[in-house]
């Protein structure tokens, strides 16, 4: 799939198997006392493969929201300026919510969502991200669970894309230059 375009793999479709096991266990275990109450927001569609893949790992029921939101910005780097393309169908008020996030990077989109839900009242409000960039630490959001830190670098796979594509890749990887220059 994709001959060429792939300059590495990153995280291996093992290594996040193993990785969503894991952080759906420790979920389980700070919600226990929620009493299957749980609420998780995806957000689209970056996030989906790692949603469903987290939804089905986890041993509590779950309800399962989506929002999609586009930040203003080049195809690679985002703006802070977050738009709403697809609410949640639900009010979360009195519900405990965790959002599940593909990458944080500049940490802009995620900052402006917490702002966002958080003014509708949850009982609770945390984050689970799989990936994790350097620049995340230098914006001041809480981040309960983090699946990887991984490098300053593009990455594609496990629902991230590239002008829409790659998404479907079941592992986590880094484009050659040529993608980028040729524009495919
Ligand atoms: P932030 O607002 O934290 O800078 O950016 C978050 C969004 O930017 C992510 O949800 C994702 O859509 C996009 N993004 C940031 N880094 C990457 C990356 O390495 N690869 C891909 N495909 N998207 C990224
Ligand atoms: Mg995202
Ligand atoms: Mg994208």
């Amino acid at each position: 799939m994709y001959d060429g375009d792939i300059a590495s793999v990153l995280i291996s479709e093992q290594q996040i198997k193993d990785k969503v096991t894991e952080l759906a266990k420790q979920v389980d275990e700070d919600y226990h006392q929620a009493g299957g109450d749980l609420l998780l927001v995806g957000v689209l569609k970056g996030a989906v493969m790692f949603m469903t893949d987290f939804a089905r790992a986890l041993p509590q029921p779950a309800q399962l929201e989506f929002m999609a939101v586009s930040s203003y910005g080049s195809s690679t780097s985002s703006s802070g300026v977050v738009r709403i393309l697809k609410d949640l169908d639900r009010d979360i008020a009195n519900r405990h919510v965790l959002i599940v996030e593909d990458i944080i990077d500049s940490g802009l989109t995620l900052s402006w969502l917490l702002k966002n839900l958080s003014s509708r009242n949850p009982a609770s409000l945390e984050v689970c991200t799989l990936l994790r960039k350097p620049d995340a630490v230098q914006v001041d959001v809480p981040v309960k669970y983090v699946g990887f830190d991984i490098p300053n670098e593009f990455v594609v796979g496990y629902g991230l894309d590239y002008a829409e594509r790659y998404r479907d890749l079941p592992y986590i990887g880094t484009l050659d230059p040529k993608v980028y220059t040729t524009g495919v």
